[in-house]
């Protein structure tokens, strides 16, 4: 019984005595071969030579510090909120007196990991945070075989003073205007 009318008459055809023989097939397959050898070879030889990537490229994250070298980071929680797929957790502590040179406002975070293999790089947690604290960089995070390797702490994501990252272009207009603003209240030290 024919259910539908989308059978089809498989050929059945026999092979002429040139197919038979493969070798018409076999010379072009080799032109298609010896022809690759004069063109540009496509393989980069990574990590010695490097693609350029887009300015814009989302890379490993960053936490700034301010100008005076304190973290800016408030432990507010937004970015965690912000992130689609749950790869920041942090740990809130109060600042405590002797401590203001470290930590730009009363709370920072004690604890602040981000899962590098759970991060999608969507730069949500970066857009979210009103300290101008997260950012991503052009940096591409490098493979291990561990996993807990891909978990970024504070040694690896706070940024040293003498390593400043220039993350301008990496912003969108918008939102380098936003949080260049010095009269709104993200910029403000408490
Ligand atoms: S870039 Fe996106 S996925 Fe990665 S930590 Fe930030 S918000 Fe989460
Ligand atoms: S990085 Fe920004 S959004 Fe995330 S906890 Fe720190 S201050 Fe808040």
């Amino acid at each position: 019984m024919q259910l539908t009318n989308r059978s089809k008459q498989v050929a059945d055809t026999k092979m002429t005595w040139m197919e038979r023989i493969y070798l018409p097939g076999i010379i072009k397959g080799m032109i298609i071969t010896f022809s690759h050898i004069f063109k540009k070879k496509p393989t980069i030889q990574y990590p010695e030579v490097q693609r350029p990537i887009a300015p814009v490229y989302r890379g490993q994250h960053v936490l700034k510090r301010d100008d005076a070298g304190a973290e800016r980071c408030t432990a507010c929680g937004l970015c965690a909120v912000a992130c689609p797929a749950e790869a920041i957790t942090m740990v809130a502590e109060e600042r405590k007196q002797g401590e203001e040179k470290l930590y730009r406002e009363e709370k920072f975070a004690a604890t602040y990991e981000i899962n590098m293999l759970r991060c999608i790089f969507c730069g949500l947690c970066e857009e979210a945070c009103p300290k101008e604290a997260i950012f991503l960089t052009d940096r591409i995070v490098p493979t291990t075989y561990l996993r807990e390797d891909y978990i970024y702490g504070k040694d690896r994501l706070v940024e040293k003073m003498d390593h400043r990252v220039d993350v301008s272009k990496r912003q969108t207009n918008n939102l380098a205007d936003f949080k260049n603003n010095s009269s709104k209240a993200h910029n403000k030290t408490i």
